[in-house]
């Protein structure tokens, strides 16, 4: 459903991405691993179209939208995505976060919304938190409102990059617990991550990647469990 192919990046001199391919196929969890700076986050933002790639070619569930007459609205709302800040709108309760680009950019109704906005509530276990406003909760529920509300687009994929990373330790289960259920329900994840060990349980693939480069990719069992490549084994050593 995610089909990247010989993507560059650079901004200015800097070459971040070097020529990346990448596939996620329909109900899979592709995890993406590496040290800071070898252009993870800038990988995901091509695939949101937050940045434009130099070259390569991008195609989302049939839909190419490297292509320069891309309707970059229409293929952006059919990706989700996770920071790891939680950018939700400190003004708005929790319901309206969850509803307020249904609304804009879905033109669904009021009620539909709100419907809809409580069902992923639900899903993330926050249904009691609808009238909070994001700064009455702790990260963890923020960062789950936030996980909801982009469910609430009905994304073909979602894509998350660290979203547990600005956490502290006791909230990180319970995101991950909630991601870990959208694997089994079946949504396309791609997901960039230092949580090893939901790499190797969740993950379908996995993929290392070291200077803008993929260096090794295949099922957890492989790069986590027997990386083949000394920066594959350096990396894993400075993180497990
Ligand atoms: P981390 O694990 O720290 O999040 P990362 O793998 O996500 O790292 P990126 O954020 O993709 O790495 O950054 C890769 C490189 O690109 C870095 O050297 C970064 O400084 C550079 N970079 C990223 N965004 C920009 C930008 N908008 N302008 C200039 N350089 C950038
Ligand atoms: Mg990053």
């Amino acid at each position: 459903i995610v089909e990247v192919s010989g993507l560059h990046k650079a901004f200015g001199p800097l070459e971040v991405l070097k020529g990346i391919d990448l596939q996620v196929e329909r109900g899979q969890v592709v995890c993406i691993i590496g040290p800071s700076g070898s252009g993870k986050s800038t990988l995901l933002r091509c695939v949101n179209l937050l940045e434009e790639p130099q070259k390569g070619k991008i195609v989302v569930n049939g839909n190419e939208i490297t292509d320069e007459d891309v309707d970059i609205d229409g293929a952006r709302r059919k990706i989700g995505m996770v920071f790891q800040g939680f950018n939700l709108f400190a003004h708005l309760t929790v319901l309206d976060n969850l509803t307020v680009a249904q609304r804009k950019v879905l033109k669904r109704g009021k009620e539909e919304a709100q419907r809809i906005a409580r069902e992923n509530l639900e899903k993330v276990g926050l249904s009691e938190k609808e009238t909070s406003l994001p700064g009455q909760l702790s990260g963890g529920q923020q960062q789950r409102v936030a996980i909801a509300r982009a469910l609430s687009m009905n994304p073909d994929v979602m894509l998350f990059d660290e979203p547990t990373s600005a956490l502290d330790p006791e909230l990180v289960g319970d995101v991950l617990a909630v991601m870990r259920q959208l694997a089994e329900e079946g949504m396309t994840m791609l997901v960039v991550t230092h949580e090893m060990q939901f790499a190797r349980e969740v993950a379908d693939s996995v993929l290392f990647m070291d200077g803008g480069v993929v260096v090794e990719q295949g099922p957890p069992s492989q790069v986590i469990g027997d990386p083949q490549h000394d920066r594959t084994k350096s990396f894993l050593n400075r993180v497990l």
